[in-house]
């Protein structure tokens, strides 16, 4: 059951009804060259080292030639961005190539930046090199984290230059191009289901819907109104676990918008995201959204339900009754509290659960918020804590502070007091230091894209230099070992990185 398709083969720019997606090619580059591959995701769907370097790989991944008997197109979807009804938008530079069926998976490759597509808008279709490693580092490293995630096959430059206003000193300039080969089962957003639903074009909203389910959630059987809720209520739950994810590693999108929430409960859309060096509730990376901050740190569950809320209005045609979906997404409110509080619990290494565990946590919170501290190696260092060691414990942690010259004394005593009422608590809890740390340790990455890490590797690979891709790629492949090797990465964000960030385009 093919979803209508549009007939117009050309990619000028235009509103496109009664269509899931338009035909177009990628545009053909100047110069391509590979500059990276990620040898799982290659496996996975199928491949090998060896194909990969050949010709028609490169060919057909940075949109050169179109493989045989595939017809590209890109997807139609919608969306509300920033809390506001933003009608069609689509694929304005992603081209979707084909599918594969490997080892019982389904897997969708897409192009992101080979040209313009109907859904452009005002958009040249191109992505830059900057935005491009920033994207393909991080998904597989989201993968490596356990974050259900996107994920990318290839970094190609295009050899394209590409012109961008660079946010942060309003100037245009020229960057390098290039293509990141994305993949996943299916890139559909809950965009794509608001898009019919706001044109009352309910047959395609139906046949879209129950695509989805037949392809992706089959076990929910034939459709029907019970099973458009219990696809809603899958939906839903795939993203609490998502978001809970994000929460637990630091990780910000920053672009939290409807035509960027995967109806698969998957981390998309890598644009202008960063991942929290000070442990804070209303950081965003997002320079756009820098006043009301949305899309803040500590704002991240609630959008999700903001944005669950506009898909559950979406998929309201097909069941006509709200009370199935309120009583979901009530649930998601529910969930969260008791998810998060387990989460965080398996952060500080506790198994039982207890009752005065919500207030630990939330004190170990406020403790975080009131001077800078690192997060990623607050939680690292807390796994090597010793029971008894209520001093040695504070001397751990402490590497974790920024700006250690101005830590407050009275700070310190505050901070043992926490200590001591852990040390307490972790007597209730069975395992022993060597196991509890261990736990931890799974959960508590060593490793992860500080937002310098990537600039780095930007900054060398825009002047020709690729060695730090490969690098950062490599380590963070095993963000939960040790790798005693690369504890250069594990280290405070540089004082010179301080507030700077990647931006979107
Ligand atoms: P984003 O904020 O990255 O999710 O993008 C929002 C919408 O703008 C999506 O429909 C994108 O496809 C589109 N878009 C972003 N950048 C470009 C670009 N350079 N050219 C065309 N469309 C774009
Ligand atoms: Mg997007
Ligand atoms: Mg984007």
């Amino acid at each position: 059951e093919e979803l209508p398709a549009d007939d117009v083969t050309d990619n000028h720019v235009r509103q496109v009804f009664e269509a899931a997606y338009s035909y177009v090619n990628p545009k053909v580059p100047k110069q391509p060259k590979l500059l990276h591959v990620s040898p799982e995701m290659i496996e996975a769907v199928g491949l090998n080292l060896e194909d990969a370097n050949s010709k028609q790989f490169l060919e057909v991944f940075s949109g050169t030639s179109v493989y045989q008997n595939t017809k590209p197109y890109a997807m139609a979807y919608a969306g509300h961005q920033f809390g506001v009804w933003a009608g069609q938008l689509g694929d304005g530079r992603a081209i979707n190539l084909f599918e594969v069926w490997q080892n019982n998976k389904r897997w969708a490759f897409q192009l992101k930046g080979a040209g313009r597509t109907p859904y452009s808008r005002q958009g040249d279709g191109l992505a830059v090199l900057r935005s491009s490693v920033r994207e393909y580092l991080c998904s597989e490293a989201m993968y490596h984290l356990g974050v259900p995630t996107t994920r990318a096959l290839c970094l190609i430059e295009s050899g394209e230059d590409v012109l961008r206003d660079m946010l942060y000193n309003g100037n245009a300039e020229y960057e390098k191009g290039a293509i990141v080969c994305r993949v996943a089962p299916s890139f559909l957003r809950f965009g794509n289901f608001e898009l019919f639903a706001a044109r009352q074009d309910y047959d395609n909203l139906k046949k879209l819907t129950d695509y989805t389910i037949k392809y992706f959630y089959p076990h929910l059987g034939q459709p029907s109104k019970v099973v458009y809720i219990q696809f809603f209520q899958e939906v839903t739950q795939r993203t609490l676990k998502m978001i809970i994810d994000w929460q637990r590693v630091g990780f910000v999108h920053g672009v939290m918008n409807t035509d960027n929430m995967s109806i698969l409960g998957l981390t998309i859309d890598y644009g202008p995201y960063g991942w929290l060096e000070g442990f804070e509730y209303n950081w965003t990376p997002n320079t756009t959204d820098a006043e009301n901050k949305r899309y803040r740190y500590g704002n991240q569950p609630n959008t999700a339900l903001w944005n669950l809320l506009q898909l559950a209005n979406a998929l309201y045609p097909l069941v006509e009754e709200t009370a199935p979906f309120e009583k979901i997404l009530n649930q998601y409110k529910i969930d969260f509290e008791v998810d998060y509080l387990n989460m965080m619990r398996s952060k500080i290494g506790l198994v039982q659960q207890l009752e005065t565990d919500a207030d630990l946590i939330a004190r170990l919170e406020a403790l975080l918020l009131k001077h800078e501290t690192d997060m990623t190696i607050f939680f690292r260092k807390l796994c090597s804590y010793q029971k008894g060691k209520i001093s040695e414990g504070f001397d751990l942690i402490k590497e974790a502070f920024y700006d250690d010259d101005n830590f407050p004394e009275t700070l310190k005593m505050t901070w043992l007091k926490w200590i001591e009422d852990y040390n307490e608590r972790l007597q209730m809890e069975p395992a022993g230091n060597v196991q509890r740390s261990e736990t931890m340790k799974r959960v508590n990455p060593k490793y992860v894209l500080r937002n310098y890490m990537a600039q780095l590797a930007i900054d060398d690979a825009n002047k020709g230099n690729y060695h730090m891709i490969d690098e950062l790629f490599q380590l963070l492949k095993k963000p939960y070992d040790e790798q005693p090797e690369n504890t250069k990465w594990f280290a405070k964000r540089p004082e010179w990185a301080r507030h700077k960030v990647g931006c979107s385009m």
